[in-house]
């Protein structure tokens, strides 16, 4: 068992020694990655039937089985799985409708993916704060800030100082934390306004007991090397309606019309299938997710008993009413010691403890710095502050070290 006294006794007052202390409570002596994959299941058996069939690219059952898997899973009544979680976003954005010259509301702390596949709709991100409490959207303040510069025209909102239809807003659940999209999806409806889930990062996370991707018309999953399962590379689209999973379909396989051997392509598609090989190991992997998300949650509960006596320092717990992935544990600075960011991360960093800080604001990426944001303080606030520890579920898997 962990005793939180250990990192009390220990006299050295620089808080960068506490937390590395704290952290080889958990993980022990050796070096940890961020986050790495385990393949602890039936994924060399799936895949060698997978190469022995000789479908390996996108057609292929392994893919169906998959998407019935992932639909089954997360209770949306379709998945389409794709190439990575970015192409998945685009294409779900633009089933919402957006379209060139819209604008699009999205967090500015995000991965840049998001903003991404916005651009490449043609359309403008539009920055968002975010809260404390769940890392994701702040919704009363993005509610007082539509009221301020939304204006209804014909069904939609517009933004009234840049005259672009405010078309969607793209929550995010941040490191697997729900964000509150009950409550956004409410206010989203006010104004007119779609809601696409980027739930890349929430595989397993829910929001009383309702899988998150599946409160808008559309939501999207990543299954990147770095994520709580993966296929290699892999995302998928979620949806409830028969029609927008048929047309996701058809947009990812080149708009291909069925036809036993004409090629007839009937808009721009996008050659965004997901591999059967990908699928293949996808199903071995979700397969291993509940042994996955129930590690990774007693690593949460470790880090927290050890980090409780460090002061100054909070690790981010699931939001009220939520089960989360506990995807990346992450370290919350008190602002009095925001300054010692950089010096946690070197000091963690030296000793082969890989930590990280959130993503670099998005408003203050190169390609994104004259769009419009909402004023972003607890975002702004948030970046200095925050420290993401290792945490792969092999790091609390039955019979793994613990270092204790
Ligand atoms: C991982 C991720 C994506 C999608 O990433 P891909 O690498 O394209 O699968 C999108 N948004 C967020 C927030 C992510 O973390």
């Amino acid at each position: 068992m962990i005793t939180s006294g250990v990192v009390k006794a220990c006299d050295d007052s620089d808080i960068g020694a506490q937390i590395v202390a704290a952290i080889r409570m958990v993980v022990g002596g050796r070096a940890v990655a961020l986050h790495e994959p385990h393949f602890g299941g039936n994924e060399w058996h799936y895949l060698k039937d997978c190469l022995d069939s000789t479908f390996v690219s996108s057609v292929g059952p392994w893919v169906n089985r998959f998407e019935d898997l992932l639909a089954a899973y997360t209770g949306a009544r379709f998945a389409v799985a794709t190439v990575n979680g970015t192409a998945a976003l685009h294409i779900a954005l633009q089933l919402a409708g957006v379209v060139h010259h819209d604008e699009v509301l999205v967090p500015a702390l995000t991965f840049v993916a998001t903003s991404n596949a916005i651009a490449y709709c043609g359309a403008v991100p539009h920055f968002v704060e975010s809260e404390e409490r769940t890392l994701g959207v702040d919704v009363a303040a993005l509610r007082d800030y539509l009221a301020g510069i939304a204006e209804r025209r014909d069904g939609v909102s517009v933004n009234r100082f840049t005259g672009r239809v405010l078309r969607a807003v793209v929550p995010m659940h941040t490191f697997g934390h729900p964000a509150d999209v009950e409550t956004l999806a409410a206010v989203a409806g006010e104004f007119g306004i779609a809601v696409v889930e980027d739930a890349a990062e929430s595989l397993g996370s829910t929001r009383r007991g309702r899988h998150t991707g599946t409160f808008g018309a559309l939501g999207t999953l990543s299954f990147n090397g770095n994520k709580t399962i993966t296929t290699g590379g892999g995302g998928a689209i979620l949806t409830d309606d028969a029609d927008l999973a048929l047309r996701a379909k058809h947009l990812t396989t080149t708009a291909r019309v069925t036809h036993r051997w004409e090629y007839r392509h009937d808009e721009i598609g996008y050659n965004y299938r997901m591999p059967n090989l990908n699928a293949a190991l996808g199903c071995a992997q979700l397969e291993q997710l509940p042994v996955l998300l129930a590690a990774k949650r007693r690593l949460h509960e470790r880090y927290a008993a050890a980090l409780a006596s460090v002061p100054d320092v909070r690790l981010i717990d699931e939001p009220e009413g939520c089960r989360s992935n506990f995807w990346l544990q992450t370290l919350l600075l008190d602002q009095s010691v925001e300054t010692e960011r950089n010096s946690v991360l070197a000091r963690t960093n030296d000793v082969g403890i890989m930590t990280r800080p959130v993503w670099v604001l998005n408003h203050r990426l190169p390609a994104y710095a004259g769009v419009p944001r909402m004023p972003l303080p607890v975002a702004e606030s948030l970046e200095r502050r925050i420290i993401n520890l290792p945490s792969s579920a092999q790091l609390a898997l039955p019979g793994a070290a613990d270092g204790s």
